[in-house]
């Protein structure tokens, strides 16, 4: 296991155990990407936040590594769930794409319609999971958010 998440992964919490209110990580998400954007520019949070995920994809990629693709994606499926993180389904796969769909997402599920896109944590971790297995770098990007007022989070691989 990757170092930082066998650090991070060390819980001694005896009366709280492992789990947080999901208003704990939206606002650290929310107020990150604030502060980062006024820090440092339009992007920043979005490159961030999108590399974050990368990194932790790659990372759990590895951990839930199967030389069988279905049983690693179902390895993933799983794992999302597991960790609250949504509910996650492929909707389209083939040579040229992959493009999945994120129900009950951690950051955005249930929000009012602001307009944007805003789940570039969860696209980034998408595509760490894709580039550990296809051992080479892909574009993704959220082609649907619940924040955009369209129902769910959708993330589209572009594997050419
Ligand atoms: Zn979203």
């Amino acid at each position: 296991m990757e170092e930082i998440i066998k650090q991070i992964s060390k819980v001694k919490r005896e009366k709280l155990g492992t789990e947080i209110p999901i208003l704990v990580f939206r606002a650290l998400r929310h107020y990150t990407d604030i502060y980062a954007t006024d820090l440092l520019g339009e992007n920043a949070a979005h490159i961030l936040f999108i590399n974050a995920g990368k990194s932790l994809g790659k990372a759990l990629g590895r951990e839930l590594y199967d030389t069988d693709l279905s049983k690693y994606l179902e390895n993933i499926v799983k794992f999302i769930e597991e960790e609250k993180i949504g509910l996650l389904k492929i909707t389209h796969f083939d040579d040229e794409k992959l493009v999945v769909q994120l129900d009950e997402c951690i950051t955005c599920a249930g929000m009012d319609n602001i307009g944007k896109r805003i789940c570039f944590f969860e696209v980034g971790l998408v595509a760490g999971f894709v580039e550990n297995y296809l051992g080479k770098k892909v574009i993704a990007q959220e082609t649907k958010c619940n924040a955009n007022g369209e129902e769910t989070c959708e993330v589209t691989v572009n594997l050419k």
